[in-house]
């Protein structure tokens, strides 16, 4: 790191202190306040020049505590913290394109980001092309003069596909454009702006808070970049609210060993998974037979990749329900990145528009489970997967 400790060392002292602060709690502080108050014009003058603390929207030492936080993790220089994921999203997008400008989009991505692109960004004038990023060449193709902007995620949900973004951030760049990363899926062992990206944005609901009670988001990169985003996300209202900002702090903490945890129980699940007769197939970086085993390698040089995998069963609904319900750690939740692991159907959930045949195509079939693997005792969990798999074949 940085600062010269490990990062599960570091995140417990970052983020505790605001400036002009004098007191020292041993726990970050909630300043739980939609203002700041003053005693004189001289006090406000001052305040206002050095962009001291005044209204809530605009600015709140919670949200400035945890943004450290996140900038440590991700090794940027500032960070914004959003009341969502969407938020931080959105706010970017608005900031860094301009009408006639054109995005370059992963053909898998977050559905809401799809929407945004397809939904809401054309209104604007912006329009996105969308491209399978595992075909570079395909990607080179699509690029046309107006096109400002790459975006991606590192792991694509729910079929663990992986984004070369080191390579997409050179050829990004040889054309003038820039590339925004979705980092939600790969906390902690993919750091992209180390990797060539210029702007990261994080669900912080997911895997940095980790404890399933608390929405946000969050933008790192450059100061100056990010202090624009800043200002529209001021003007669009979405800046993280104080508790959720002290929430997800207080996750962000362990967020180091929660989430090593993480990702160590992904690889062993999907291990055991991949050696079971009954799995049809399973689909994490850490297996021989993952597709994209030199780019793993390349961008996860530690042997860990992301918390999440997915697997597919025979397509017999009741032996899935069967399954389902013969889980005892697993529960199925529209949500991933808690400590605790989660299922979802992507069929049901996430991807119940694409038609069949499509889905087939992007390999998802009513087989399969997407798993955000929590922090229990891997042996645990490997037995409870299997032990629910022996009660339905
Ligand atoms: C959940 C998620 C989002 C959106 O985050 P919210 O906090 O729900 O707004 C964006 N990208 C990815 C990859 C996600 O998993």
């Amino acid at each position: 790191m940085e600062k010269g400790f490990a990062l599960e060392s570091e995140l417990l002292y970052t983020g505790h202190q605001v400036e002009g602060m004098d007191l020292k709690p041993e726990a970050p502080p909630l300043f739980l306040t939609t203002a700041f108050t003053m005693d004189s014009f001289d006090e406000v003058r001052a305040v206002y020049a050095q962009g001291g603390y005044t209204y809530v929207r605009t600015n709140n030492p919670n949200r400035e505590m945890l943004a450290e936080s996140v900038s440590l993790l991700e090794g940027g220089e500032r960070s914004h913290i959003c009341a969502s994921g969407m938020g931080a999203i959105a706010s970017a997008l608005y900031t860094l394109l301009d009408p006639g400008d054109r995005i370059l989009c992963n053909r898998s991505c977050y559905g809401e980001t799809y929407e945004l692109m397809t939904l809401l960004l054309p209104r604007m004038g912006i329009e996105t092309d969308f491209v399978d990023f595992r075909d570079l060449d395909a990607v080179e193709a699509a690029i046309t003069p107006a096109t400002a902007l790459f975006y991606t995620e590192v792991f694509s949900n729910p079929t663990v596909a992986m984004a070369d973004i080191e390579a997409l951030g050179e050829m990004a760049h040889r054309h003038g454009a820039m590339l925004m990363v979705d980092n939600t899926f790969s906390p902690l062992s993919v750091r992209p702006l180390q990797r060539g990206a210029d702007l990261v944005a994080n669900s912080l609901t997911k895997f940095l808070n980790g404890h399933s009670d608390a929405m946000g988001g969050a933008v790192t990169g450059r100061a100056e970049m990010i202090g624009e985003i800043a200002k529209v996300s001021m003007l669009l209202g979405n800046p993280g609210d104080p508790f959720s900002s002290w929430l997800i702090q207080r996750g962000m903490q362990t967020a180091g060993l929660r989430i090593r945890r993480q990702l160590e129980n992904a690889n062993r699940l999907a291990a055991a998974l991949a050696a079971d007769p009954r799995v049809e197939r399973v689909n994490h970086p850490s297996l021989p037979d993952y597709p994209q085993r030199a780019l793993a390698g390349r961008l996860c040089p530690d042997g860990l990749y992301t918390p999440m995998l997915s697997f597919i069963l025979p397509e017999d609904p009741a032996l899935l329900d069967r399954f389902l319900r013969g889980l005892r750690l697993g529960k199925y939740a529209p949500t991933l990145g808690g400590i605790r692991t989660t299922l979802s159907h992507p069929v049901t959930s996430s991807h119940p528009h694409v038609p069949d045949p499509l889905r087939r195509e992007m390999g998802i079939t009513p087989g399969m489970f997407r798993v955000s693997c929590g922090i229990e005792e891997p042996e645990d969990l490997i037995r409870d997967f299997l032990g629910a798999l022996d009660g339905i074949c």
